[in-house]
């Protein structure tokens, strides 16, 4: 392998070249970002910048040092075999990682939304967040909610619509979702409401209701940024399917992030982990298979969301129908187990709660068998059940 082109500047596409020369790769490496910006973190964009606390979030990597070919507002637009189409023009590949990441979805109409996926959102939604305005949150997703939490401290005024019976019940489910009800004091809580359009002043509901707003945000998710790869001979399905190796259906390719759907060893089907945590560990793995080597990404899926003051964190991965059990009162701190069929530990979710979340994935991991009874008492470290 001579020469790798990294498409994609985020954490994972930085990770990759950290990666690669961690590993000893002393070949050329290009970077290419669509963004005029070297690689920042996106976690702090919705809770320290928009909160008016930081002003951006760089990612502290030396990439001078690294020797890599950094080509800020550069596109990767189409693929060959052993070719990337750029904006700039043709450049031949011996390795190529996909780390393009993810694009925020919108809903029809003519009205200005606001999404929040890059720093200029942030910094442009921040200016807007001023009090006393109207602002309208659609969806009450992670992004969501932690929106409505920088637009409340504002001091604005907050409606937050979402088309399922819940907060976050896309997430982790109806039932746990409305455990964070009273988060939303003094917020104009929609659930079970559909927007038809985002039209001048405000938004419209299915219904015909308008709900008028100086600001609206768009949160209703993301898809992965995988449009500039249609023409070409490569697997995509829900993002880039790779195989536990990271590897793509195209030899010398790889892809992770937010991009990658990749065949998880440890629950038996094809995940895509639109988080952080997946963002920093896949690459390693990815560099790994690019140079020949044999590694394996199988990790217990982490994530964290700050909002209205708690910290909630989330480990594993929770399929349909798993038993799920309380440990705590939605007053206080409090968390969750999913339970599989043979009682071990599926998924935790942690409210305030980071030691049942630290034990929990380790528990997951170890794939070890829960005391329900147990379980259910706060008191009793999830290590001891
Ligand atoms: P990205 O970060 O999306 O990076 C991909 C990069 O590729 C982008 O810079 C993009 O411009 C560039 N690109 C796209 N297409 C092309 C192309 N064709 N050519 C060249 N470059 C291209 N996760 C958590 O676990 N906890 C959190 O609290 C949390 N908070 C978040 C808050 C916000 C506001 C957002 C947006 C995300 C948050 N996440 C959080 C998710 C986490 O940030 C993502 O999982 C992570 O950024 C994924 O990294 P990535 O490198 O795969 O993709």
């Amino acid at each position: 392998v001579n020469r790798v082109v990294v498409a994609g500047a985020g954490l994972a596409g930085v990770r990759s070249v950290e990666a690669l020369r961690a590993r000893g790769f002393g070949g050329e490496i290009v970077l290419l970002g669509q963004e005029r910006h070297r690689p920042y973190d996106r976690p702090p964009l919705s809770k320290a910048v928009l909160l008016g606390t930081s002003d951006s979030s760089f990612v502290d990597s030396d990439l001078a040092s690294m020797e890599v070919d950094f080509r800020p507002g550069v596109s990767a637009v189409g693929l060959r075999a052993g070719v990337v189409e750029t904006s700039e023009g043709d450049l031949p590949y011996d390795g190529l990682v996909i780390a393009t990441g993810a694009d925020p979805i919108t809903l029809p109409g003519d009205g200005q939304q606001h999404v929040l996926r890059t720093l200029d959102d942030a910094l442009e939604l921040r200016a807007r967040l001023v009090r006393g305005a109207r602002v309208v949150v659609i969806g009450a997703g992670w992004i969501g909610a932690e929106v409505a939490t920088a637009a409340r401290r504002a001091g604005c005024e907050v409606t937050v619509i979402e088309a399922g019976p819940a907060q976050l019940s896309h997430a982790v489910g109806a039932e746990l979702g409305a455990r964070t009800l009273a988060w939303y004091d003094g917020i104009d809580l929609r659930l079970d409401t559909m927007v038809a359009s985002v039209d001048e002043g405000g938004v419209r509901l299915v219904g015909g209701e308008f709900i008028e707003a100086h600001v609206v945000v768009t949160g209703v998710g993301v898809r992965p940024a995988v449009e500039w790869l249609a023409g070409a001979d490569i697997d995509l399905h829900n993002g880039v399917v790779v195989d536990e190796h990271l590897r793509a259906s195209l030899p010398g390719v790889v892809a992770v992030g937010d991009c990658a759907a990749w065949w998880s060893r440890r629950y038996g089907t094809r995940l895509r982990v639109e988080h952080w945590d997946t963002a920093l560990g896949a690459p390693e793995v990815a560099a790994a298979t690019l140079l020949g080597e044999d590694a394996v990404y199988d990790p217990v899926p982490y994530f964290w969301s700050e909002q209205f003051g708690h910290m909630v964190q989330y480990a594993g991965h929770h399929p349909a129908g798993a038993r799920l059990l309380h440990r705590g009162e939605p007053e206080g701190k409090w968390s969750a187990c999913w339970l599989a069929e043979d009682d071990t530990l599926a998924a935790v979710l942690a409210v305030d709660r980071p030691r049942d979340l630290v034990q929990g994935r380790r528990i997951i991991g170890a794939g070890q068998r829960m005391d329900p009874e147990r379980l259910v008492d706060p008191d009793v470290p999830l290590r001891d059940c």
